[in-house]
């Protein structure tokens, strides 16, 4: 398997921005000169901005919708570059998106999530961006499926690109959700467990779909230890032409950032370490018993499953479920813990006892006809 190992970390992408907690932020869609000067000159003013964003080119869901300024929105944007000094990032879509980021010396470029969804898309923007260094964000795809992404990552790799992080933007939700886009965070952090060098950064807006969870998400994303965010940001998000229910204004984006906690992966303090050395020898050994614990009851199953077997008894056994799931919720919420773990680590539990108890009733059944 591919390791992604030559991909380069994001505090090297470029000379002078060292941070590992890129932020990039502007509009959804470029709609005018003005709009964009106004957004990135306030942006510039926060002093926390890496990167200018905006769409030229929008993917729609349906064609009357807003669909982007398109080229002129480049130059615009190569104005932003030169009057604020903010780098400059779009997303692509097609070869000739390429052909034009490449003319007007756009900084990086984004993969949208139905893009990535499409193999062949992937493949042909890959093939463009061939033989030039240009940093690449590629978005999750629109379904929570880690291979698609992982997919469409590894064209841009095996295209000889090395300037390539993931953005986690969430999921499109089958049924009616809080967030516009599910989070589903287990995929992002099996990623991240796959593919050790690979950024990854998290684009709130897009998860939350309105202001009010902006700050919950994003700091969810860098206690994850993921490397940045991506937000949205209007000068008048309710008159903006595309995502007008989640853009911020840049005021509020300096609020967010500044409300955020920043922590580093590790320390170096001499009595941190030695007070988490110990704290975690004390896990260590609780997991231990759990694991020990785990297989002296297991052990039981497997005698009950016999002797059911002996006396041609049912393997699932519905009241006595049904008491263990109450008596032990009930144990847990005194002890702490929720009902939800405490129902999820059973069910799992269960499963296997129940599988072992199936292998017990389908195996040669003289050899345990004669244990009892
Ligand atoms: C965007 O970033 O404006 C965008 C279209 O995002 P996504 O591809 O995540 O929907
Ligand atoms: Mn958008």
């Amino acid at each position: 398997m591919k390791e992604f190992n030559e991909i380069l970390p994001f505090s090297t992408w470029f000379e002078d921005i060292e941070t590992n907690h890129f932020l990039i932020a502007g509009p959804c869609a470029a709609e005018s000169e003005a709009q964009l000067l106004n957004t990135a000159n306030a942006l510039k003013k926060t002093g926390n901005v890496h990167f200018f964003r905006t769409g030229v080119w929008k993917p729609r869901t349906r064609p009357q919708n807003f669909e982007g300024v398109g080229e002129e929105g480049l130059k615009w944007l190569q104005k932003v570059r030169q009057e604020t000094g903010l780098r400059i990032a779009v997303e692509v879509a097609s070869p000739e998106h390429v052909n034009k980021v490449l003319k007007y010396k756009v900084d990086l470029v984004w993969i949208g999530a139905r893009t990535t969804s499409n193999p062949f898309s992937v493949q042909e923007l890959a093939d463009h961006f061939k033989g030039t260094d240009m940093p690449v964000l590629i978005k999750n795809p629109v379904n929570p499926d880690l291979n698609m992404w992982i997919g469409a990552i590894e064209r841009f790799y095996n295209a000889g690109l090395r300037k390539i992080a993931a953005v986690h933007r969430g999921f499109y939700p089958f049924e009616a959700t809080k967030f516009r886009n599910i989070p589903k965070w287990e995929i992002p952090i099996e990623l991240k467990t796959l593919y050790h060098y690979l950024p990854i950064i998290c684009d709130p807006s897009h998860i939350a779909g309105c202001p009010e969870y902006l700050r919950e998400i994003s700091q969810k994303a860098l206690d994850l230890n993921m490397n940045g965010l991506m937000i949205e940001v209007h000068p008048k998000p309710s008159e903006a032409l595309s995502d007008a229910r989640q853009q911020i204004t840049p005021g509020a984006f300096e609020d967010l950032i500044s409300n955020l906690e920043f922590r580093s992966i590790n320390s170096d303090n001499p009595l941190f370490l030695g007070h988490m050395d110990s704290l975690r020898e004390k896990i260590d050994s609780v997991d231990k018993q759990i694991i020990e614990l785990l297989a002296q009851r297991m052990n039981y199953v497997e005698e009950i499953g016999k002797y059911k077997l002996h006396n041609k008894v049912t393997i699932f056994q519905r009241r006595r479920w049904e008491r263990i799931l109450s008596s032990r919720k009930k144990l847990g919420k005194k002890l702490g813990l929720s009902e939800q773990f405490i129902k999820k680590l059973l069910q799992l539990v269960h499963k296997e006892s129940i599988s072992k108890q199936t292998e017990i009733m389908n195996r040669n059944k003289d050899e345990d006809e004669n244990t009892y």
